[in-house]
């Protein structure tokens, strides 16, 4: 009985002694380890805790918080994040609000296609003059397109080409994305391959490829992607939705669809 008495006092000092050394430790090694911006000093019981719960070293500072996809609507038709495809539809009466034809070069002036929603109208001016910077003349093809237009649009490539090569190429009316007044087709001012694949060649359209999301804009339909976003690739073709979705899809070379968990949408 003795002896085991005396044991359990040895294991009891020693474990005691073996706490307390590691929080001497882990106090030292807080002290001597650079400020830290992120989280505030943690004292070493914290960092004791720390130890014990991610002994490989990872730590309970806090990451920087997920990009938060739920900050604009993706169903609203004037939300920022709309998804407008071959699944997802605009109302026919929809008509953005504060549209203006933007302060650069434009196709057709006084067209009311030429109009762009005011806040990618700003965003545009900032790109073109940016581009204008690097040497590069971008001019305004085709803006917001509203509800009727498109039935034009739509109508007269189905009545040219047939309606299966007519979706490959055109929305039906209430599909457009132009119908948001927050996408629009660029092009050379001198008409280079104007609103042909080769403009993705061009250095222009590698510009834009390279750098529209710095000022909010993506290349809505990539290279690639027509079996989700149901059309083939248009690198004249941008669409506003912001810098910081913009970036992140830029990043992760994903489509609006596949970053929001959307179906894909490859036909009606
Ligand atoms: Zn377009």
């Amino acid at each position: 009985m003795h002896r085991h008495k005396k044991l359990l006092i040895t294991i009891v000092v020693v474990v005691t002694l073996l706490i307390a050394g590691a929080m001497i430790w882990f106090a030292k090694r807080d002290a001597n380890a650079p400020a830290q911006t992120t989280t505030a000093k943690r004292g070493p019981i914290a960092a004791l805790i720390d130890f014990v719960t991610h002994p490989f070293g990872q730590s309970n500072t806090p990451k920087p918080p997920a990009f938060d996809k739920t900050q604009y609507s993706l169903d609203d038709p004037a939300s920022l994040w709309v998804v407008v495809n071959k699944q997802r539809s605009l109302p026919s009466g929809y008509i953005p609000a504060s549209l203006r034809q933007p302060n650069i070069a434009v196709r057709s002036s006084g067209s009311s296609e030429m109009l762009v929603r005011d806040d990618a109208a700003s965003a545009l001016e900032s790109l073109v003059a940016a581009a204008k910077q690097d040497g590069i003349s971008l001019m305004l093809v085709s803006g917001y397109r509203s509800y009727g237009l498109q039935e034009q649009v739509y109508g007269g490539n189905v009545s040219r080409e047939g309606q299966a090569s007519a979706d490959k190429t055109s929305a039906r009316p209430g599909h457009s994305e132009h119908q948001t007044g927050i996408a629009m087709d660029l092009g050379d001012p001198n008409g280079v391959c104007q609103l042909e694949t080769c403009f993705g060649e061009t250095t222009a359209g590698k510009w834009l490829a390279a750098h529209a999301h710095e000022y909010g804009f993506i290349i809505r339909y990539q290279n690639g992607k027509e079996g989700i976003v149901g059309y083939t690739y248009e690198p004249w073709h941008l669409r506003y939705v912001g810098p910081a979705l913009a970036t992140e899809l830029y990043k992760s070379g994903q489509t609006m669809e596949e970053f929001f968990g959307l179906p894909a949408a490859p036909s009606y």
